[in-house]
């Protein structure tokens, strides 16, 4: 038999996890068994699933159910299931290697994580999964027999490094998980995995809900003084989303969330619902307390599996909740489907959809909610999922008012807190029409851009906008309670006094022909130079047209890979800068030169790099500015 068993390695990543696992930095050990019993269920839903769509795969679903067993004498627990158990392939691809995305960016933080607290948070919103079975033993055997295969496969690993693989005839089909246990020594195992009384305590605060019967033989002293063994069920498996809110405690919503979510943390919100009428459903949803590390990557799972009268259907149903509410997690069970139903007949289903919008009201409703009554609660979704759930301001015009409601944005009326625009409306002065709003990377770079310096000296409150998306949804949305959202960076902002526009008017008779001049000199890189009214202390800034894509959204297309046309901007100068009227000066006496065209540049780039932009050329750039101040020396 010897020459079937072959040595594998794992995967760097998983190499590395267990490693964390092996010398057990998590301290809640007995989550294992909720892992097991959570993968068991899973593969026993898989199974039935199959056999319902595959008439013809032999197998026997009539009693499916899981089992535990432990042997005192050998210190060994086994978790077995007759689910749709993995076939080779299968136990090397998903046993070996770690697929779910962020696992390398969950390494790094755990690297530069120096205090264990910080660590274990990470791991528990990481979830491990199987692996968390080496916090517990120092050994595991796998053997496992997929459903209409013949052959079975053991797996085997102290969890260093290595494991073996081996072919078996005669494995029973489902999988059967074995832990050798670490020695029961004084601190570090505090509960004895061996004992009944430990099984059937986690098991009941673990997996209570979980479908399926969990089994355990457990020994009963007979009447005779003999022992005598019988077969209990550990679980009432109770469906948690069939029963009321009231027969459900908080506990069980928590680990319930746990098993569909493969989140070790608690979540921050629970939605039980149930739509009545001529279709009937029940849903059980959650919303996470942190966002998981694909929340913005293309493979990110997201989280509503779909059931027909408890029978599991599918995971990750995108026909019941839309993109930009992909956080949410949990089950909806649909009463009135057939149970072979294909995910694009879903999309088009009319009753799916009216579930759809029924869940997106209710989750929108409830979030609402929060923001009122749970402040603090609130602010760690937003901190969490607010960018994404901007995203619902493009993807679903149907909530735009109830999304933007939600909405919270720093601002520059106070640095420490964020606002609703509801609250900056009321904060609007006597005789301001417009919503003003900055979009860039970052706060700092936003507040020292030029373009805020006349807000800021005529006490105007401006938004402050750094998420990538902001940039479009508030060009798409446009107005908030009948006032238009106007950027700071575009169009001509009137903020002037009689007084002031007198004295504009009578700047740009002066400046004509420093600007023709300019216009022409500067052409390859804008569109127009002009007086600007925006600024206070800087000598110019660069502003677009209303409707002009801003740099930082070319620059996102640009890195999705789209082709998108540069946009020509307009350099504001302000007319009161003593290098601006300066040059207006050399430039009447001399006309054009070389070094007064030099001057335009700089005073180009000046404004570029202030508003944290790039330069074209910045080695030029930076020799033209050397000789100048080589000059002045
Ligand atoms: P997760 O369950 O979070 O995906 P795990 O490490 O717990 O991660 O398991 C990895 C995969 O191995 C599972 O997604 C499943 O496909 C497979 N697996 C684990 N346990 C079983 C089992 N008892 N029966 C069938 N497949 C299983």
């Amino acid at each position: 038999m010897s020459d079937r068993v072959e040595t594998l390695e794992f995967q760097a990543e998983a190499r590395q996890l267990l490693q964390l696992m092996v010398h057990s930095i998590y301290s809640n050990k007995d989550v294992f068994l909720r892992e097991l019993i959570s993968n068991a269920s899973d593969a026993l839903d898989k199974l039935r699933l199959e056999s319902l769509i595959d008439k013809d795969l032999a197998v026997d679903t009539a009693d499916l159910h899981i089992e535990i067993e432990v042997d005192r004498d050998t210190r060994t627990l086994t978790v077995r299931d007759n689910g749709i158990g993995m076939s080779r392939d299968e136990v090397v691809g998903l046993i070996g290697t770690i697929a779910k995305s962020g696992t390398a960016e969950l390494l790094g933080k755990l690297r530069q994580s120096k205090d264990a607290a910080a660590s274990q948070e990470l791991i528990g919103q990481f979830g491990v999964g199987f692996y968390a079975t080496f916090m517990v033993a120092d050994k595991v055997t796998l053997l496992t027999r997929r459903a209409g295969q013949s052959g079975g496969t053991r797996w085997e690993s102290a969890g260093e490094g290595t494991y073996t693989v081996e072919a078996v005839d005669d494995a029973p089909q489902g999988t059967a998980v074995t832990l050798h246990l670490k020695p029961a020594d004084t601190e570090d195992n505090l509960h004895d995995y061996t004992a009944e009384w430990t099984i059937r305590e986690i098991v009941k605060r673990y997996s209570d809900f979980i479908a399926w019967p969990i089994r355990m033989t457990v020994e009963r002293p007979g009447e005779g003084g003999e022992t005598t063994r019988e077969v209990q069920t550990l679980n009432s498996m109770k469906a948690l989303w069939a029963r009321s809110r009231d027969e459900v405690d908080e506990a069980e919503y928590k680990e319930f969330y746990k098993h569909v979510s493969h989140d070790w943390a608690d979540p921050l919100e629970t939605i039980h619902m149930r739509g009545e009428g001529t279709f009937e459903y029940e849903a059980l949803l959650f919303l996470p307390s942190h966002a998981p590390l694909d929340l913005f990557s293309p493979q990110g799972r997201r989280g509503v599996q779909l059931y027909v009268k408890r029978v599991f259907i599918m995971d990750d149903c995108d026909a019941l909740m839309p993109n930009y509410l992909r956080f949410v997690k949990g089950v909806v069970d649909a009463h009135d489907l057939s149970l072979n139903i294909s995910r694009e007949i879903l999309q088009q289903d009319r009753q799916i959809r009216a579930v759809r919008r029924r869940l997106v009201k209710k989750v929108l409703a409830t979030l609402k909610e929060m923001k009122a009554d749970r402040a603090d609660a609130y602010r760690t979704f937003w901190t969490e999922f607010g960018a994404v759930v901007k995203e619902g301001l493009l993807e679903d015009p149907d909530n735009t008012e109830a999304l933007l409601d939600l909405v919270q944005v720093a601002s520059t009326h106070d640095p420490a807190e964020l606002t609703t625009l509801r609250e900056y409306v009321e904060r609007m002065k006597d005789g301001q029409t417009d919503v003003y709003y900055a979009t860039g990377e970052s706060r700092t770079t936003i507040e020292n851009s030029p373009h805020l310096e006349a807000f800021r000296a005529k006490g105007y409150e401006v938004l402050i906008l750094t998420d990538p998306v902001d940039e479009v949804w508030v060009e798409r949305v446009g107005q908030f309670d009948g006032k238009p959202l106007r950027s700071v960076a575009k169009g001509h902002v009137d903020l002037e006094t009689d007084e002031e526009r007198e004295k504009a008017e009578a700047d740009r008779k002066d400046y004509a022909e420093l600007l023709s001049w300019m216009s022409g000199k500067l052409a390859d890189s804008v569109k127009e130079v002009r007086l600007s009214s925006r600024l206070t202390t800087s000598p110019a800034c660069v502003v677009g047209d209303a409707h002009d894509m801003t740099p930082t959204l070319e620059k996102m297309y640009r890195a999705m890979g789209q082709e998108v046309p540069r946009v020509k901007r307009i350099l504001e100068l302000n007319p009161t800068h003593p290098l601006v009227t300066g040059l207006r000066k050399a430039h009447e006496q001399d006309g054009d030169s070389e070094a007064l065209a030099e001057t335009a540049e700089l005073l180009y780039g000046m404004a570029l790099l202030a508003e944290g932009g790039e330069l074209t050329d910045p080695a030029r750039f930076a020799r033209i500015l050397a000789d100048r101040l080589a000059r002045s020396l």
